[in-house]
């Protein structure tokens, strides 16, 4: 079985690194969650005053600054899962807040963030062996990956994953508030000029509206395998 590269594009909150996630850990793959690292960002930005309420960003200062921001993954000991973490510290927890989800895109549309972060995701991968998810990895991160996926779910349908997934970890953020935060970030990502998220031409269309967690892991491992034993 050759070791190949897996890039899951995607909506936000379509179950792409629930997915993702699951395949890379069983067939012994790194997995790399890309939104995680724009998300890490943007929180730098608001704790460093560069990004205000009024969604004002300081880009010279940002630019500049850019070189500082180290983002990493670390496997949490006792669940086994990935944690971000942002110069040496976990915030894992607080990069998916509604705060950062509401800013997020507006960070994740400046050309020089983009560029940085690529940089870092394309290094990552140079061995493949990994599965990444974002919006742009098909596309532009690894457009010569051996298995592409495009995710897709209606609106209302990821809102409600989203709402039910804050609400147990006791965020009560209202659904209409998720269900517009969901829109607005579709919209900002499919219309920004830098890398707008798009379909590759060659990545398979996965619309999980009405499946299981359980079926779309079933299918994406057998589109893992049919490509790995070619
Ligand atoms: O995947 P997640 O929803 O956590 O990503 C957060 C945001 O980061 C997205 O809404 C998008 O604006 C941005 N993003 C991106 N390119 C990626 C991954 C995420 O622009 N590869």
């Amino acid at each position: 079985m050759k070791k190949i590269t897996i890039a899951i594009d995607g909506f936000s909150s379509c179950g792409k690194s629930t997915m993702a996630k699951d395949l890379a850990k069983s067939i012994n793959y790194i997995y790399i969650d890309s939104g995680a690292m724009y998300r890490a960002v943007t929180l730098y930005a608001i704790r460093q005053g560069l990004l205000t309420d009024k969604n004002e960003i300081n880009e010279q200062a940002l630019l500049q600054r850019m070189p500082q921001i180290k983002v990493n993954f670390r496997l949490d000991p006792t669940t086994g899962l990935p944690q971000t973490y942002l110069n040496g510290e976990n915030v894992e927890r607080d990069i998916r807040g509604m705060e950062v989800s509401s800013k997020v895109s507006l960070i994740a549309a400046l050309d020089f963030v983009r560029a940085a972060l690529v940089e870092m995701q394309q290094a990552m991968g140079k061995e493949k062996g990994i599965v990444m998810d974002g919006r742009d990895i098909g596309t532009v991160v690894f457009p010569d990956a051996e298995l592409k996926i495009f995710v897709t779910a209606r609106p209302e349908v990821r809102a409600k994953r989203r709402y039910d997934e804050l609400q147990a970890k006791g965020d009560k953020t209202p659904y209409e508030e998720i269900l517009k935060n969901v829109q607005e970030r579709d919209y900002i990502d499919q219309n920004r000029t830098v890398s707008p998220l798009r379909k590759a031409t060659d990545a398979l269309l996965l619309d999980n509206s009405e499946m299981t967690i359980a079926e779309q892991k079933a299918w994406l491992k057998e589109q893992f395998e049919r490509i790995a034993n070619e």
